[in-house]
């Protein structure tokens, strides 16, 4: 039997988008975000499978430290920035960009040991509310970081969209609109979109773009799968078949008893559970990938196994060792995601840390 559960990662895939990603914002810089383990995808690999990125983003610290342990030479942005000196000390000596998003950062800069930093991100809040200075405390917040000694060379300017991912755009031009009213007259680079701002509807700009979900071969919308904005994706979540049981009509599978067989039926046992991340409330019916078809999720999802129905004559070759797909080609993450009723996002981060990443 080929191992159990597994998340193959396919490195020609991640390069594949980031060049499809680079045709969509065409002479943006692309900074490939790398937060929460890269998505699930595994961060060191993930890095260094993507030479082309100018830039790496990830939310803390640590992964920033673990990128340079691994050699990784590119700029690298730390999108939280930092909260204490000893914080701001560990982000110089790895040389890491930081963004600057409250007051209190400006302090911690003004504060410590005058050394010329890398590039400094300024965040504006034009409207997510979550962090940034808001347009009307910009500029004393630039002019302060202006005021470092010594002046930082490289002081840029970035936001972050809230509602990117919606057809109708009307959220996004009201942000842009106040990015652009805040900023009017400040050089520096500029950054705004994420993948849904890269592939959305309104044209967002920018001399950056900050990828993470379309690197993975993902799509953030309400609607379709990566394929059909070019993407390929990147993690296929596998297993295989470890049991076929017979199950005779009227006869329930699984916790609580919750599916029925309404005919006499044949159920194929699946390595693969909540245990390795798959969500607990995936429904009866959500599809799984098995022997390169499609069958219906019986049952509740347990700690390290799934039912799945395999009666259909289509299915007669499943046996103990099939392979399955939990998510990748077919099914997409999105489809599953939809399932579960989360996005995307949510279930590549969950992959849990028992599942062996393999890379392609
Ligand atoms: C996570 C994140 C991104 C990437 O978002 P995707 O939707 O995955 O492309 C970009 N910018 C910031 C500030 C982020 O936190």
């Amino acid at each position: 039997m080929s191992r159990l559960i597994r998340a193959v990662i396919d490195g020609g895939a991640l390069r594949h988008n980031i060049e499809v990603i680079r045709a969509r914002a065409p002479g943006a810089r692309v900074m490939a975000v790398v937060k929460a383990n890269a998505y699930g995808h595994g961060l060191e690999q993930t890095a260094l499978s993507l030479p082309g990125a100018d830039s790496f983003a990830v939310a803390r610290l640590e992964e920033g430290v673990r990128l340079r342990e691994r050699g990784i030479s590119a700029p690298i942005v730390l999108l939280e920035g930092v909260f204490t000196d000893e914080q701001l000390r560990e982000a110089r000596r790895f040389d890491l960009e930081l963004v600057v998003h409250d007051a209190l950062q400006v302090e911690l800069l003004a504060a410590a040991a005058p050394v010329e930093p890398p590039a400094l991100w300024i965040k504006i809040d034009t409207g997510m509310n979550r962090l940034g200075f808001r347009p009307e405390t910009f500029r004393e917040a630039h002019q302060r970081l202006r005021a470092l000694r010594p002046t930082p060379s490289d002081i840029r300017l970035m936001t972050h969209l809230a509602c990117a991912d919606e057809p109708d755009g009307e959220m996004t031009r009201a942000q842009l609109a106040r990015f652009h009213a805040a900023t009017r007259g400040v050089s520096g680079d500029v950054s705004i979109a994420n993948t849904a701002g890269i592939f959305g509807s309104v044209p967002v700009g920018g001399d950056w773009v900050r990828p993470g979900l379309a690197l993975y071969g993902v799509s953030p919308f309400a609607r379709g799968t990566g394929r059909e904005l070019g993407l390929r994706p990147v993690m296929s979540l596998e297993s295989a078949v470890i049991a076929i049981r017979s199950v005779p009509r009227g006869e329930t599978v699984g916790y609580g008893a919750t599916w029925r067989a309404e005919r006499d039926s044949r159920i194929a046992i699946v390595a693969a559970g909540y245990g390795d991340g798959l969500p607990r409330n995936l429904p009866s019916g959500a599809p799984v990938g098995i022997g390169g078809r499609i069958a219906p999720l019986c049952g509740r999802v347990s700690m390290d196994m799934i039912a799945v129905d395999v009666s259909a004559a289509e299915h007669a070759a499943v046996g103990v060792g099939t392979p399955v797909v939990l998510w990748g080609e077919d099914p997409a993450v999105e489809t599953l995601a939809r399932a579960a009723g989360t996005v995307p996002y949510e279930l590549l981060c969950a992959v849990s840390q028992r599942v062996p990443l393999e890379l392609r």
